[in-house]
């Protein structure tokens, strides 16, 4: 009986060391970062110019930079950081599991997901917006919907606002990352993408000439990065080294070096909303 019992605990030691990588023990981000020079980061491995994992196996985007930005503050050099890939739906879990210490990945900060996790910043400002085909005229903004065949990811806000909002008029097909609805798009099975303009921007310009941003943002997606929910220190320290990238001109560098080059407008930083 003893016998079992240890090795149900060591088992449980050794998995939980297995599937790890996150802070496991750490009550903060930044001590992890301190003691170990090491985190395991969330970003997205399939959005041109934000998180996006090239063949090599490296990541680059706007998002990677603000996360190596952010984690060179910490105390963790860019070879310390493992870049896990997150999808829309599993950001939550991701960070609630301790399987990433940060997420950088397109994130909005919303209500409902502060229930689970929390969030520094916000980092940047988007919209929600269609991507249609470049020859597609009939597809004009959220009210020229009606009867379309839409695409979005599961676990992401845009899904969920067409699901409250638009669901009488849409044929919504929900897929596990954006790159997945594109395909479908070009294809022609479905007629539009919806998701933040900045996300929808940098495929338009990996598909020169065949898909169009229709350009009539329909929400305010505020961009967080998302720690454990209580880390009060990683909070305030992730929100200080934003503040640091915003005032020392490396934000707006890296956002022309990304996401400016897909065309998108490069704006003004927000206002980091500190609580
Ligand atoms: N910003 C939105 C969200 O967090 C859409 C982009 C995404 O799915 O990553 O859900």
């Amino acid at each position: 009986m003893f016998g079992r019992s240890l090795y149900a605990v060591f088992a449980v030691m050794v998995l939980a060391t297995a599937c790890g990588g996150g802070q496991d023990s750490y009550d903060s981000v930044v001590d992890k970062a301190k003691n170990e020079k090491k985190l395991v980061i969330g970003v997205k491995a399939d959005q041109p110019g934000l998180g996006l994992r090239t063949p090599d196996g490296a990541f680059t985007g706007f998002d990677v930079e603000v996360a190596k930005y952010v984690a060179k503050q910490l105390g963790v050099e860019p070879d310390g950081i493992t870049f896990k890939e997150t999808v829309s739906a599993n950001r939550e879990a991701f960070i609630e599991q301790g399987q990433v210490d940060l997420v950088v990945a397109t994130y909005s900060i919303t209500d409902a997901r502060k229930q689970k996790v929390s969030f520094a910043g916000p980092y940047f400002v988007a919209g929600q917006d269609l991507l249609v085909r470049a020859d597609d005229s009939s597809l004009t903004g959220p009210e020229t919907l009606n009867g379309k065949k839409l695409c979005s990811v599961a676990g992401s806000t845009p899904a969920q606002k067409v699901k409250s909002e638009y669901a009488k008029e849409v044929q919504l097909q929900e897929e596990r990352t954006y790159s997945a609805c594109v395909d479908r798009v070009l294809g022609g099975q479905l007629d539009a993408i919806t998701t933040d303009n900045v996300i929808l921007a940098g495929y338009a310009a990996q598909h020169n000439g065949k898909l169009k941003v229709v350009g009539k943002p329909f929400s305010t997606e505020k961009y967080g990065i998302g720690l454990k929910k209580d880390d009060t220190a990683g909070r305030k320290a992730v929100n200080d080294a934003l503040e640091k990238m915003f005032a020392d001109g490396s934000w707006t560098k890296a956002l022309q070096a990304s996401v400016g080059a897909s065309g998108f407008a490069v704006p003004q930083a927000p206002q980091l909303e500190r609580y």
